[in-house]
């Protein structure tokens, strides 16, 4: 393809620019621009051979032919100085402003993004990302027109370099320049796009529409006659001309749509251009009534203006010989924004007091569908995502990060590394250990914001997501997948603790002379699991592996047997019989320690079955303490082993017991009758109600035969009508 050879000069700039501005200050401050990008661009060069000046001088003709504002076409001249000079963004605050500063460096921005073009669905959402990174309209508009002239100069690239170019320029860049209705840039962005692309069809194309031009011009320039000379006679304003279609418009409907090339090629084209709207029905009206128009065929776009600010009447009508025309009738300001589209804007109202962010503002109202256009497209799932589209928004709801390799991730607002991870792969996810987010190191947690590339750490030794995760998440995928994993790794835990719990069991039997055969059994356990009120053999073995069942206990119930009478009647009736063994009144024995004086520590009240601790006092013996007494937990010296010894516990244990409950009538006695079914004692109880005038505290003294009958107590206590929390009390 031709590229446009005419060569274009910074004379040329300025004359383009002084069509439209007028402002000395204004032209003085792009005069300057150029010098700048001039000095600093010196003995750089682009492929093609030219000095890379060129390039900035084309960039700023083509947007002042946009008609763009004084600080968009000096952000134009400017564009590469960041990154080709080394510039910083401060540095042009100072030698400009920063205004233009932040336009170049957000241009600069968008073009270290990586754009690939592998997949349709990272199209969309490259164009997010583009929009949600310009931010501002005018950044758009030049990075649109930086590639539109990078295109026209391709020429020079490799093969490859061209393929991807052109590639991410129909992706990208034209659906971009479509949706701000610069069709313009886009008709040439497709156009020279299809012809690296597909330049067989391109050429094929170009070749028949070639042969048939001297036809078709005929037949346009005929019908061009008519009606001129029809409106002439009306006094109408107006300008008439024939339209191509570009080259690609063809391509897409011939290969879309199926169809053939005649029936593209068949519908000649028409556009009268003029002044105001009412001059545009008059000439509709003319129109219709000298040619029949097909039914269903006119549109009104003037009063129904699309959503890219389009305005004009459509119709087709049926000329001389029966061909078929498509005649499109509008005035200057709408012909201007059809084909400029967000830039035409500018033609109308630029002046001396120039107000970007005002601007900015009306352009955005105006295009009220400006911020979410990108989701858009011309496909058949354009219904879906428009439902996608105003669900969230764009510019603010969403970031758009990106992985070292140009992956596009969108992400709700607020999500982290660890949100991004599971986006690319739950492994990912389950194995991150550390975030690097555009070359620094940071917190898993750190908030992400578009345009950041991350990149996650993970190891193979990592424990995986932990429950804190969970705390900072934002995307419900990521947060899903934390729980199941947290979820999944509590059963293996589960089974490493059945299996722990089975070892110990089997070792306490062997210790005791027990069989480990009979024993291991869950029939032989069955009344066990029913005194402890246990549902099986796996939770059996998993209580006792995290001790929530005490080992003593379980052998107390398993070798349990009725006592007999007299037993019976030496156990309540005559005092402990004096023993090698040094045995207390309590039934502890006091490992390897002869007549010592014994008594049960004051604070814990440990009970028979307990896990307990001897603590050696001045002078007062032997204290016995709960093993997890805060009183003794951190005592290390004067410790000494004890047991109970199951021929002479007391089966009398004094404990204190805290219930905390919404109050309500009949607590108490509830309480009462509780621990009475229990077959417990009940020495003092005292009730009383919190300042929160709804809770109430009630402390309780039970006396229980031993730990498990305990624990039954505090279980049915638990299961008390309005109770919340039942504990024992540890002074
Ligand atoms: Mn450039």
């Amino acid at each position: 393809m031709e590229s446009k050879k005419q060569l274009i000069t910074m004379d040329d700039v300025r004359s383009e620019v002084r069509l439209y501005i007028q402002n000395t200050d204004s032209l003085a401050l792009i005069d300057k621009a150029f010098t700048y990008a001039e000095l600093h661009h010196k003995e750089q060069f682009r492929k093609s051979g030219e000095p890379y000046i060129i390039h900035l001088v084309n960039v700023a003709y083509i947007l002042a032919t946009l008609r763009v504002g004084p600080r968009t076409v000096t952000a134009g001249l400017l564009h590469d100085v960041i990154e080709d000079c080394g510039i910083s963004k401060d540095r042009l605050a100072k030698d400009f402003d920063d205004e233009v500063a932040t336009l170049v460096e957000s241009v600069t921005k968008i073009g270290n993004i990586e754009f690939k073009d592998e997949k349709e669905y990272q199209a969309v959402n490259h164009r997010k990302i583009f929009i949600a990174m310009a931010k501002d309209v005018r950044v758009i508009l030049i990075k649109l027109v930086d590639r539109l002239h990078n295109m026209r100069t391709l020429q020079y690239m490799t093969e490859e370099k061209q393929m991807k170019i052109a590639g991410e320029t129909l992706e990208v860049y034209a659906p971009i320049a479509h949706r701000l209705g610069i069709s313009e840039i886009k008709n040439e962005l497709e156009d020279l796009s299809f012809y690296y692309l597909h330049r067989d069809k391109y050429y094929e194309i170009a070749h028949l529409v070639e042969m048939r031009k001297a036809e078709r011009d005929a037949q346009v320039n005929t019908m061009i006659e008519d009606i001129s000379e029809m409106l002439g006679q009306q006094k109408i304003p107006f300008r008439i001309f024939g339209r191509s279609k570009h080259l690609y418009s063809i391509y897409k409907k011939m290969t879309t749509k199926n169809k053939r090339f005649d029936e593209i090629l068949d519908l000649l084209a028409i556009r009268i251009v003029t002044q105001t709207e009412v001059n545009c029905y008059e000439v509709l009206g003319y129109i219709h009534q000298k040619y029949r128009p097909i039914p269903g065929r006119l549109k009104d776009y003037i009063a129904m203006p699309k959503m890219n600010m389009y305005q004009s009447l459509h119709t087709t009508i049926i000329g001389e010989g029966g061909a078929i025309f498509e005649v499109q009738i509008r005035t200057e300001n709408m012909d201007a924004i059809a084909e400029q589209g967000v830039a035409a804007h500018w033609r109308y109202k630029e002046g001396n007091k120039y107000n970007p962010e005002k601007e900015q503002h009306e352009i955005e109202e105006k295009l009220a569908w400006f911020k979410d256009f990108t989701t858009m497209t011309d496909d058949v799932h354009a219904a879906g995502e428009y439902m996608d589209l105003l669900t969230h928004d764009v510019f603010e709801a969403n970031v758009y990060v990106m992985s070292p390799k140009g992956r596009v991730i969108d992400l709700p607002q607020g999500s982290t590394p660890i949100d991004f991870a599971y986006r690319i792969h739950t492994d990912i996810g389950h194995a991150t250990v550390g975030a690097i987010v555009n070359g620094i190191l940071v917190p898993i947690n750190t908030e992400l914001k578009t345009g950041d590339v991350v990149q996650i750490k993970t190891s193979k030794q990592s424990n995986g997501p932990s429950e804190d995760w969970l705390k900072f998440v934002k995307t419900s995928h990521a947060r899903n997948k934390i729980r199941n994993f947290l979820q999944k790794k509590e059963l293996e835990d589960r089974s490493e603790n059945i299996a722990k719990g089975e070892s110990m069991f089997r070792e306490e039997l062997k210790r005791r002379g027990m069989d480990e055969k009979e024993f291991m059994n869950p029939k032989k356990l069955e009344t066990v699991f029913q005194y402890f009120t246990i549902q099986n053999y796996n939770d059996f073995m998993n209580a006792i592996a995290v001790k929530s069942l005490s080992m003593t206990a379980v052998f107390e119930k398993l070798q349990v047997r009725k006592p007999t009478l007299l037993e019976n009647f030496d156990r309540l009736f005559k005092q402990p019989r004096p023993d090698k063994k040094n045995v207390s009144k309590f039934g502890v024995t006091v490992a390897g320690v002869d007549s010592i004086m014994i008594s049960l520590a004051g604070c814990c009240n440990p009970v028979f079955g307990d896990e307990i601790i001897g603590y050696i006092t001045k002078g007062q013996g032997v204290k016995v303490h709960r093993k997890d007494c805060p009183n003794v937990i951190h005592e290390t010296r004067r410790l000494i082993h004890c047991e109970w010894d199951d021929e002479y516990t007391t089966g009398k244990y004094e404990v204190n017991l805290f219930i905390m409950a919404t109050d309500r009538s009949f607590l108490i006695t509830d309480i009462i009758t509780v621990v009475s079914q229990c077959k417990a004692g009940l020495s003092a109880i005292n009730s009383t109600v919190n300042d929160d005038k709804i809770t109430a505290t009630t402390t309780l003294k039970v006396i229980v035969d031993n730990a498990e009958h305990l624990r039954i107590v505090i279980a049915n206590l638990k299961k008390v009508n309005s109770v919340l929390t039942v504990d024992r009390m540890t002074q």
